[in-house]
This record gives structure tokens, sequence and C-alpha cells, in this order.
């Protein structure tokens, strides 16, 4: 993968967005001191250690991340590997930057624990830490992360076994929870390569060979479809094939019987248009073209995926008479699946195309979600100085379990972790028709009270006013902290009063 050495005119030529100028001047300071101090540093393949702090920058600046994320990014290891100092960073760059790097060079620093599991729990709370403290840290650590496994192959097998298994637990889960498709992606590729070789090895090969027979295919249908979509007025701002990430294949092929016929969305184009508008015509245009496969329609534009996708995805008996998955998003809705969470620094960078987004007619759950998400994490930031695990276990569970949006009859949007109940509803609400609950209805059927909540259910709360403690049992199945903190205040200052 890394045939050629990486420059800093690399890394300039690789923003998502342009810097200004003091922002480029900023990234090749950045780069001059980290050289200096890494000089002569290298790293196990042999290469110069610099190398990695490009590559790492180089993956944030593709991300949009801004101009001083990437030059945290290029000093990262600084602290940690040379002789320089947080100090001298904070005097030549600034606070912003030098805590940053303060908050990955604490990442780093984990003692092994007398138990993996420890270990575990103990890097787990220092990501959440980093999480509210600053995302930024997170994104960087990820990034770098990302380089460290594609080169792992020069690391000893039982660092590459602990390298791709820590990534896996810790890593992947939270740049799924953080959006960030391809960061997510090429991680469980690789990761998967090392942690069961033999499978990896056949996905790939079968994956390969189905490839390369759908690609020109797909370069046919592509040049139809463009003129199809020309020819009724609409505007494509790109159009392109796209190929599963070996790992998802995997899951997908285990689903079907490990029948790769069955896996219909091996190959599939995507087609980016201006506005949402343009996405709903295009499909239409489509299916009027091609017949449109039944039960294969998706919408998550009106209705987002857990983690926040939004696209219309439809399988046709496409051009030539041949099955195939289109997706069709906006430029915005295709960045966020790729970049998530980083997209809004994209974002930031222009900010009237972000208010406009905003004021909106419909407001967009998965978007206000996620800075709840950020702040509330940063509400918890106290807490965490508590390590006990039932307490983490709390947390990744509200945090990194894909979340679900349910409705309230009057249309508003509670966000929830996938397998939340109708308690956890409740309580999300409002502590006090949490406690009083008696019953629920899931789109006006009466369900259980440990009914599993799927997205977009409209659920209707049922109170006794009068009713002042929950239910002990309701413990076993509420999920989220929230609720399950209430749960157990209330009955416990209910038995001191009785006493
Ligand atoms: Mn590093």
């Amino acid at each position: 993968m890394e045939q050629k050495e990486l420059t800093i005119d690399d890394i300039l030529a690789s923003f998502k967005v342009q810097p200004s100028s003091e922002g480029k001047r900023l990234v090749q300071r950045a780069f001059a001191f980290a050289n200096t101090a890494h000089d002569g540093q290298k790293r196990a393949s042999g290469i110069p250690y610099i190398q990695h702090c490009l590559a790492t920058a180089q993956i944030l600046a593709e991300m949009g991340m801004d101009a001083r994320t990437v030059s945290a990014g290029l000093m990262h290891d600084v602290p940690e590997d040379t002789p320089e100092t947080l100090t001298t960073i904070s005097k030549e760059f600034g606070e912003d930057i030098a805590q940053m790097i303060d908050g990955i060079t604490k990442l780093g620093k984990i003692k092994l624990r007398h138990s993996q599991e420890d270990y575990m729990l103990e890097n787990w709370r220092r990501m959440f830490l980093a999480m509210a403290s600053d995302i930024r840290t997170v994104i960087i650590k990820l990034a770098d992360r990302l380089h460290n496994l594609r080169t792992l192959e020069h690391l000893p097998p039982d660092k590459q076994q602990r390298i791709a298994h820590e990534t896996m637990e810790i890593y992947i889960p939270i740049a799924n929870r953080l959006g960030i498709g391809e960061i997510y992606g090429q991680m469980g590729d690789l990761c998967f390569k090392y942690l069961d070789p033999k499978n990896y090895e056949y996905t790939r090969q079968v994956g390969e060979k189905r490839y390369k027979e759908a690609e020109k295919y797909i370069e046919r249908a592509i040049k139809t479809i463009t003129n199809g979509l020309k020819e009724e007025g609409i505007k494509v701002i790109d159009i392109h094939g796209r190929a599963k990430f070996l790992y998802s294949l995997f899951i997908k092929l285990k689903k079907h019987d490990m029948e790769i016929s069955r896996v219909y969305d091996l190959a599939a184009i995507r087609i980016i248009v201006p506005e949402i508008v343009d996405c709903y015509e295009a499909l239409g245009i489509i299916h009027k073209r091609y017949r449109p496969m039944v039960g294969r329609i998706k919408d998550y534009i009106s209705l987002p995926k857990p983690n926040g996708y939004q696209s219309l995805h439809t399988t046709i008996f496409g051009p030539e008479g041949r099955v195939l998955e289109v997706q069709i998003r906006t430029q915005k809705m295709h960045d966020e699946a790729e970049f998530g969470i980083a997209a809004h620094w994209l974002y930031e960078e222009n900010k009237k195309t972000w208010k406009d987004y905003f004021s909106r007619k419909k407001p967009e759950p998965q978007q206000s979600a996620e800075i709840a998400w950020v702040k509330q994490l940063q509400e918890w930031q106290n807490d965490v100085g508590n390590d006990s695990q039932e307490f983490m276990e709390g947390l990744k569970i509200d945090f990194l379990k894909n979340h679900i949006f349910a409705f309230t009859p009057k249309g508003d949007v509670i966000e929830l972790p996938e397998e939340a109940t109708p308690i956890d509803f409740a309580y999300a609400i409002h502590s006090e028709i949490g406690d009083k609950t008696t019953g629920a209805k899931v789109n006006a059927k009466m369900v259980a009270l440990d009914y599993t909540i799927r997205n977009g259910d409209m659920i209707e709360i049922l109170i006794d006013k009068n009713r002042q403690t929950p239910n002990q049992s309701w413990l076993t199945f509420a999920k989220t902290r929230s609720a399950r903190s209430h749960i157990r205040q209330t009955l416990k200052k209910k038995s001191e009063t009785r006493q």
C-alpha cells in the first residue's frame, strides 16, 4: 500500500477544503517541527518515522479536518517519542493544538494491567474521556491507528494480534458510532485479514472474481443511466461504481450460506445529485426506465439508518436486464456517510451551506442527535472518575450501540440505543413519566414493557398519575443508563422512607 514516500506537498494537496494561506503556513511549520524532532528515527518497516506522521495527517486532511487538526496530527507523536516537550509545542503553536496532542499522548499511556479485561476497560475509559473533552483527539487517534494497521505486517505476530483485537473491540465501534464509514470499513478489512486470515482470503478471492465480471457492466450501465438522467434534465454531480468492503461482504455471505449469487449489492452504482428533491426525481426516472425489484426500495432519507446514514436505495433490472443496486444521495449525505462527525468540520468551513441546511423546513433528526450526543457525553464527563465495570458497560451501551429514532404521538423524536424498551423511552421523556408508567402502545397496539423498539416506531406511554414507584423487575430489561439509575434511585428512596 505504501509505495512512495509522502511529502508535505502531498498533504497540502489532500485537503478536502483548501485551508487559508495562514492555515497552510501552520501545517508547514508543524511539519518542519515534527520532522526535526523525529530526525533519525525509523519505523519498524525501516522507513523514516516522519512518514507515519505524514500519513496520519493525510488521512485527516482527506476526511475534511481543518489545518489545526492536521497540524496536531503531524506532531501527535512528538512529546511521547522525541526530546521535544509539550511546553514548546504550546509556545510555538498555541494551547489548542498542544491540548489535542496532550490528549493523544494520554490515550497512548495505558499500562498493561493484570488482565486483558482490565486493560480494555481502562482503554475504554480513556477514549470516553477524550471524546468528552475534545472529539478531535479521538479522530486523530483513529487516523493514527488506521495507518498503524496498514503497516502491521512489519510487527511480530503477537503484537499484530493484540493490535487487531484491540481495534475490533474499541476503535471500530467508535468509528461506526461517529459515522466515519471510510475508516470503519478500512479498519474492518485490515483487522479481518489478521484475525481470520482463512475467511479473509476466501472472501477476497470470491469477491475479486465477481467484481471483475461486474466492473465492465457497471461502466456501461453508468453511461446509459447518466444519459437517461440528462435527457430528463437531472443534474448529476457524480456517478460512480462502488465496491463493498471485504469484511461487510463476508458478513453478508455468512447470512446467505456463503452463496455469492445471493448478494445483490456486491456491485452498485452511486449517484450524487444537488438537492434532496433531485434524489426522489432521479429515483422516479430510473424506475420508469428499469423495473425495480419488489421489496428492495429503501428510503433512508425520510427514515435514516440507526447511525444516521441517509440515501435512497433500489435494486433494479438494469441495462441489459441485469440486477443492479442503485444508491442516490446528495453531496452532503455522501460526505457524512464517509466521514461522519468529521464532515461537521468540512461544512463548518462553508458556513452558508451549513446554516441553509439547518434552516430547512424539516429538522433532520440525526443531525441534532449527533450534537446532542457529544453534549451529553460532556455532561457525564465528571462521572467517568468512577470506573466501576457496570458504569462503563452502561456508557458503552448508551453510546456505541447503534441508535434508533422513535416518535412520541406528537411527532417528537426520541433517540435511543438499539434494543431499547418502552421503559427506556418513558424515562427518556421524563423521569416522572418513567416512574408512573403502567403500559405502552407501539403504533397504536398494546405491547409488553420489555418490547424491543424498532427504528421509526411511534410510542405512546400509558401512565397512572397516582403511581409513585417503578417496578423492580424493569431493571431486568431496561437498557439505558439513565432509566436504570432513575429506577434504582426511586426504589432506594422508597425503601428509606418506609423504614
Ligand atoms: Mn502514532
